[in-house]
């Protein structure tokens, strides 16, 4: 804003990080975002953004964005080389085809992307489903959330939040499990900590001690793994103190004799020996949780990413069935916070393997007819593979072709030499990108995609608000949008895709699913976001879940029976320290936008965090570099000194390629939902060795 040329212009849009949605005005210049401000009167941010929101913009302009294709002309071990549009395209449609056609329709898969659009989405697995004939098509809910969209629909009937944000100013006492939102999710973190200092209360469960960690009322800091047995101690004090609220058990609820069942397994005692979490502070949370009027739970890849994810959900769920706080006017219900801007809406919009738009299961004919009907071409009938399967497959030699649309997976998913083995033994490689990633340096076809500032559409934040995104700025040099990517290789396939602009793509997916049937940019752009379920153009969506009924077959919420079971990995002799990997608040995921911005000055690299008592035990200092090591590899990095992590824990986030933590993560995952499991990893840690 120091240019003092005029503003060309100002975009209203939707913030393309994390999944609090924040409304943001993008102001341009010359061609360029010169500045982004919070929108005033917006009902998710009301004024406020966060530091990545407000000011990593920068990388949309960066000397190394993808600006033309790129095609490895002579096989795997020739260069990428600049080529048109039409001979990228030409010819990654000719190997598809190829494959496809000698190896069946099940030889190709396709990884859409939480950073796209609803409408990208859309049409992902329409080209995946009517082009290519395959169900194998996934997106990064497998890595974080796949757990929320299980055991939600599982207790509730819909894989989302129950209440909207809103709520959080009415709350009376806040349960934070697994989640630190003042780095995450920054706005929501803010809003949390102003509730509290207001006089609400705060139980958190998490192994580190977050910046919540430090205001609760009780901080529950169980080992990594053990979330199922802490909250089954938590309702099992619940009912033992006559906290639990018995006539909405009765009223709404089903599966009570079988939890008091598992329940008797898991007295404060014994949750103390699984958890290291002292009986009295067990207690003092249930009651602190338990007493309160209007009481809201928050949770986030702390409790997902884990070997039993889904029970952890459940276990997490019970709680707010225990205390009637959910389906009521005066609970704040249960609110997943998602990591990428629109992780919601990537499934939302059907890119899963096994459901179809608007959580249709694959298996059920009425809903494969459904969407044959409007696409023109057969649903395949098999459910398809998850992306951890497609890796399994790609090795085993039973995957040709992966394409992969702004994902990167290298950076992103566990066990990277996997990743690496599974990229290696695919015929084809196929990635749409923003920067040349560290999975697109191995693609064969790498097509340049445009930013969140260079698109139209829509993105479906954490509460189930669906809300436009605007474009403020062309993409750079030739770079499309996903959107015309997919229509271009679509076409290249010999198949329309229909849908020919975005607004187009929704009411498509309007027309197919249900749950979104009065969705619509027209609708958008007049009334502002909407929440869905919205069936029709004239509801106005519900944004407090299951008021007078629960969505599962019986009505009822479905309190579930989970004994704690243990996570894939323990410490040893040989790996004596859990890993906990995570995020910061500079940063947001491979760093690939916010390394590229100002935002790496607050940053600038990764470090290790280590207890001081087993940092002296070891000889290290602040800053020192140490080789943390596990089953699949080694990294060295810097160590930082800090209790923000219990003794015997380590913690490390993802940001930098040259601290890529997912060397060292395992292919432990949630046995319901195959997410992974990034929260424990059994590490050995050292001094680095000299040189
Ligand atoms: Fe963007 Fe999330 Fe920050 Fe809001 S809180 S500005 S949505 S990164």
């Amino acid at each position: 804003l120091l240019d003092p040329s005029p503003l060309a212009g100002t975009t209203r849009t939707t913030c393309g990080y994390c999944g609090v949605g924040c409304s943001l005005d993008v102001h341009v210049r010359g061609g360029s975002v010169a500045a982004v401000t919070p929108v005033h009167g917006a009902p998710v941010n009301r004024g406020h953004a966060c530091v990545k929101g407000r000011f990593a913009h920068g990388y949309t302009r960066a000397r190394d964005r993808l600006t033309v294709p790129l095609l490895r002309r002579g096989g795997r071990d020739a260069p990428l080389e600049e080529a048109s549009w039409e001979e990228a395209v030409g010819f990654a449609a000719g190997r598809l085809a190829a494959i496809r056609a000698a190896r069946g329709p099940d030889a190709v898969a396709v990884i859409s992307s939480a950073r796209a659009t609803n409408e990208e989405n859309y049409l992902a697995q329409k080209y995946a489903r009517a082009v290519l004939g395959t169900n194998s098509v996934d997106n990064c809910s497998r890595l974080c959330h796949a757990p929320s969209a299980s055991g939600l629909t599982a207790a509730f009937g819909l894989a989302g939040g129950t209440n909207p944000f809103d709520d959080l100013d009415r709350a009376d006492c806040f349960l934070v499990a697994g989640a630190n939102p003042t780095e995450a999710h920054p706005v929501v973190g803010a809003r949390i900590k102003q509730r509290v200092l207001a006089g609400a209360g705060l139980v958190v469960a998490d192994p580190r001690r977050t910046d919540l960690a430090d205001l609760a009322d009780v901080h529950l800091r169980g080992r990594p793994g053990s979330n199922v047995a802490v909250f089954n101690g938590i309702a099992h004090v619940l009912l033992a103190e006559g906290l639990a609220d018995e006539a909405f058990l009765a009223e709404r609820a089903s599966g009570l004799a079988e939890l008091r069942e598992v329940l008797r397994d898991h007295p404060p005692e014994r949750v103390a020996r699984l958890s290291g979490i002292a009986p009295g502070d067990l207690a003092r949370a249930a009651r602190r949780f338990g007493s309160a009027e209007r009481p809201a739970i928050l949770y986030g890849l702390g409790v997902t990413e884990h070997r039993h994810g889904t029970d952890g959900v459940r276990t997490l769920a019970n709680l707010a069935v225990l205390t009637g706080s959910v389906g009521t006017e005066g609970g704040c219900g249960v609110l997943p916070l998602r990591g990428q801007n629109n992780v919601q809406g990537a499934s939302d919009m059907g890119a899963l393997p096994d459901h179809l738009p608007g959580y249709q299961p694959v298996a059920e004919p009425a809903a494969r007819e459904r969407c044959a009907a409007v696409w023109g071409a057969p649903v395949p009938e098999r459910p398809g593979l998850r992306i951890p399967e497609m890796f399994d497959a790609a090795v085993a030699g039973r995957l040709g072709a992966l394409h992969v649309i702004g994902e990167d997976i290298m950076r992103s998913d566990p066990d990277s030499g996997h990743v690496r083995a599974a990229l290696a033994a695919c015929e084809l490689v196929v990635c749409q990108d923003v920067f040349l990633s560290g999975t697109a340096e191995l693609a064969d076809v790498v097509l340049p995609a445009a930013s969140f500032l260079e698109k139209d559409g829509t993105f479906t934040n954490f509460e189930r608000r669906v809300q436009r995104v605007r474009p403020a700025v062309a993409p750079p040099g030739q770079a499309r949008s996903d959107f015309a990517i997919l229509h271009l290789l679509a076409g290249a396939l010999g198949a329309d895709l229909g849908c020919p602009s975005p607004a187009d793509a929704l009411a498509e997916c309007a027309a197919v699913a249900p749950l979104f049937g009065g969705l619509s940019h027209a609708r958008l752009d007049r009334d502002g976001p909407l929440h869905w379920p919205c069936r029709g153009a004239g509801e106005r969506g519900e944004a407090v879940l299951y008021l007078d009924r629960f969505a599962t077959p019986d009505g009822r919420a479905a309190l579930a029976a989970r004994p704690y079971l243990p996570p894939g990995e323990q410490p040893d002799g040989a790996y004596p320290f859990v890993l906990v990997t995570g995020r910061r608040l500079a940063h947001y995921n491979t760093g690939s936008m916010t390394r590229r911005t100002a935002n790496a000055e607050l940053l600038s690299a990764e470090t290790l965090d280590v207890h001081p008592a087993d940092a002296d035990r070891l000889g290290i200092a602040d800053g020192d570099r140490v080789e943390v090591a596990s089953r699949r590899g080694a990294i060295v990095l810097a160590a930082r000194r800090t209790d923000e992590v219990a003794p015997g824990e380590l913690f490390t986030a993802f940001h930098f390629p040259d601290a890529p933590a997912n060397v060292l993560t395992s292919g432990f995952a949630d046995t319901v939902t195959g997410c992974p499991e990034y929260k424990v990893s059994a590490v050995a840690l050292r001094p680095a060795p000299e040189g």
